[in-house]
């Protein structure tokens, strides 16, 4: 069995680079059999954003490939945009920390305007570094964020959340700190999730997990909602570091050869989990629509 024609094929968080694959990555995962990808702004540079207007430019670079890949190819294109948490550590070697902070909060309205103007549809990645850092900076991550999630529920968009893995009582702290913001659970999603959790132990959060044959077998189970993403980075620099961008449409063929009474589960994450948290119904273009 092939996947049903109607099907879209959603990889939820990727990055692409202006100096890197770009549009040709694109072009593969549709040929792969891909339809919609979530492209989040990340540091391409390897060198620390010293202003808001550095965060604007990465913006506009973002959604001036993202309309490239929508003018050249058949793929859809959604944006979320935020100061990578990690952007933080070298930021305050580079200019101070309480410099840092400044930078990152403004970004954040910034990412809020883009997600008023419809420009972006969520604010990611936002969170806190993934691997131990000076207790100052933590603290600093733990306001930052907070922020993030106050900007989230005042634009009315889902916040994509790096962090460590998560186990239940890491959702649930999660969950905690969404609501002490003001925002609902329902609208936080914990991306990069490689342990799978059920849905009762994740305290109202999505997890977008990341497509390795072993995770998609556990969440097919799964009533939802959750995502399947690569955290393709884009980065000739790191090859390998994550999944390929072809990944999530290759797991999907495979469900449809191997497993085809369980093709409709593959709904969950590609329609029904972005209508839910995104409020939009992802549609394949035709095909020649290019
Ligand atoms: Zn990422």
């Amino acid at each position: 069995m092939t996947l049903p024609a109607d099907l879209p094929v959603v990889d939820h968080h990727c990055h692409l680079s202006p100096g890197g694959e770009g549009v040709e990555a694109a072009r593969r995962f549709y040929r792969e059999g891909g339809s919609h990808l979530f492209l989040t702004t990340h540091n391409w540079n390897h060198s620390p954003l010293r202003s808001v207007e550095d965060y604007r430019a990465q913006f506009e670079s973002i959604e001036k490939l993202a309309r490239r890949i929508e003018g050249e190819t058949p793929v859809r294109t959604s944006l979320v945009v935020a100061p990578y948490p990690v952007d933080l550590v070298a930021a305050s070697d580079a200019l101070g920390l309480s410099k840092a902070v400044e930078i990152q909060m403004q970004t954040l309205d910034l990412a809020g305007t883009w997600v008023r103007e419809h420009r972006a549809v969520a604010l990611g990645e936002v969170g806190w570094p993934h691997f131990p850092v000076p207790e100052d900076q933590r603290l600093a991550a733990r306001q930052i964020f907070r922020h993030a999630l106050e900007v989230a529920h005042e634009v009315g968009c889902p916040a994509v959340v790096h962090c460590e893995d998560l186990m239940a009582e890491g959702y649930r702290a999660l969950s905690d700190q969404a609501r002490a913001a003001g925002l609902s659970p329902e609208r936080v999603v914990k991306h990069y999730a490689l342990t799978y959790v059920p849905g009762p132990e994740r305290s109202g959060i999505t997890p977008s997990f990341l497509a390795r044959k072993e995770g998609v077998a556990a969440a097919l189970d799964d009533d939802g909602p959750w995502f399947l993403e690569t955290d393709f980075l884009d980065d000739p620099r790191r090859p390998g570091a994550v999944l390929d961008l072809a990944t999530v449409p290759r797991r999907a063929a495979a469900i449809a050869r191997d497993h085809p009474d369980r093709v409709d589960r593959l709904r969950i994450p590609f329609v029904e989990s972005v209508r839910k948290l995104y409020g939009f119904t992802p549609e394949r273009r035709a095909e020649g629509s290019e």
